[in-house]
């Protein structure tokens, strides 16, 4: 196509009967060859990864040609006799940004005149930030017939920049352009999922359709009571109950919010429900039945990866033959392994410490205080009156100090004397709800429970519950 010539302003669909048949079928031919050429074009601008909207763009390229073999058809039956076949019928396409495209771009690779472009970014401007559209965002245009000058009218395009609003750019009679803005009611829909953990809770829960933010959401609410590496069996299942905002015209409008999960481990031995819940003065976050929060003051464990090697108690010595309290947790772990402060706190102790080697203490609220021995390195920055976040890398796993192999020794005190960490896991060290705030917890616990018993059927996994 040639890009000469004045843009005509106007264009009028019309199925009024025209006296020149023989000038009608060279515009067919030539709408047919712009059809072709626009048709090669989409196969090009097709996207290589389908994104969620309601159109596939493989399918476009086969409709177009199926909307253009129409008319074709009708003219070249009817062209020897009737003087009047029907006009050619306005093509709906598609086509999605690439990585630097902008709206423009995608009009003139349609083959649409520069006065049209220039002038349908004019009027869109004041309605969509044009410049900030995403990379895949879907672009609807609509072109009328290519007229005398090889070039299709737009006739109208939409764009919808979110779910919720809708912009669409439509061609009056005077070929001037306006554009109308559509905002969609939107409404919370509840989903649930269950179904038995195979492979891994990732896997099983994704695909029983659970929404991956919502997904990392939950395992990061279990993962203060669940190892995900050790305490999953086969047996084992998961139910969740999401809150997720929908358009008017179903599309998703956020990632969707859990607001109930449950999951059983050591092959259906043990159960952990977590509900969302906001208190008064608090961060929305997730509480077991009974309104103690899932976060912990301290880490469950101050390692990701490892085993318990020994555990706190009486021990035997084999060689000396007494016996002496163990004080601590030994996690057996690579050299240089990194070790977490189990808590946020103030650093009390860093440095060698006889036979506990490199040591760090870290002092707590609440008068706990938590010690990790026979460390290779300690952390640049952690010293003596430090502030540590919880979970922050405060030093790696060694065997200095009287140590047989590399491992972290691992102390819980309160009140100045060791505790078994592993026993304290569970309760002790969880913020309760109390007054208004567990009145108000109770009442929304009642509300999910008669939600999620209600949207038992409506499961997508389908799958009964056990
Ligand atoms: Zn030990």
């Amino acid at each position: 196509m040639l890009d000469e010539g004045p843009a005509p302003k106007r264009f009028v669909i019309s199925s009024s009967p025209r006296p020149d048949n023989k000038l009608n079928t060279i515009r067919t031919i030539a709408v047919l060859l712009g059809g072709l050429a626009l048709a090669a074009m989409l196969v090009w601008l097709a996207p290589r990864d389908p994104l969620p909207p309601t159109t596939s763009a493989e399918t476009e390229p086969a409709e177009i040609m199926a909307s253009q073999e129409a008319p074709a058809e009708a003219s070249s039956a009817a062209a020897p006799t009737e003087p009047e076949p029907p006009a050619p019928s306005p093509i709906e396409t598609s086509a999605r940004l690439k990585k630097g495209g902008t709206v423009a771009g995608v009009l003139h690779e349609l083959g649409v005149a520069a006065d049209d472009v220039s002038n349908a970014i004019a009027a869109l401007k004041a309605h969509v930030r044009l410049n900030r559209l995403p990379v895949g965002q879907e672009i609807t245009v609509t072109l009328g017939p290519t007229e005398d000058d090889g070039k299709p009218p737009l006739m109208a395009l939409s764009i919808r920049p979110e779910p919720r609003r809708e912009i669409t750019l439509e061609r009056d009679e005077d070929g001037d352009f306006s554009v109308e803005e559509e905002v969609f009611d939107t409404v919370a829909k509840l989903q649930r999922a269950s179904g038995a953990v195979e492979g891994s809770v990732i896997v099983s829960a994704e695909a029983a359709g659970v929404p991956r933010p919502a997904l990392v959401e939950m395992l990061r609410a279990f993962s203060w009571d669940v190892n995900f590496q050790h305490d999953i069996k086969v047996g084992d299942r998961f139910d969740v109950l999401i809150e997720q905002d929908w358009t008017s015209d179903g599309w998703p409008v956020d990632a969707g919010r859990v607001l109930w999960a449950e999951l059983t481990t050591g092959g259906g031995e043990q159960s952990f429900s977590i509900y969302r819940f906001k208190p008064r003065d608090g961060e929305e976050f997730f509480y077991n039945g009974e309104g103690e929060s899932v976060v912990k003051a301290l880490l469950r464990t101050p390692l990701n990866m490892s085993r318990i090697s020994s555990r706190f108690g009486l021990r035997h010595h084999p060689v000396l033959r007494f016996t002496r309290l163990h004080a601590g947790v030994d996690f057996a772990a690579p050299p240089g392994t990194p070790i977490l402060a189990a808590g946020a706190g103030r650093v009390v102790e860093a440095g060698p410490n006889g036979g506990y080697g490199r040591w760090i203490k870290i002092s707590h609220s609440d008068g706990l205080a938590t010690g990790y021995a026979h460390l290779s390195r300690i952390a640049p920055g952690v010293r003596r009156s430090a502030r540590v976040k919880q979970g922050q890398v405060i030093g790696y796993v060694g065997t200095s100090g009287l140590s047989t192999g590399p491992h972290l020794h691992f102390e819980v005190h309160r009140a100045g004397r060791p505790v078994d960490p592993l026993s304290l896991a569970r309760t002790a060290m969880r913020s309760r709800l109390s007054g208004e705030d567990l009145t108000r917890f109770k009442a929304r616990v009642a509300e999910i429970d008669r939600a999620r018993e209600s949207t038992k059927n409506g499961s997508p996994s389908g799958e009964p519950l056990p």
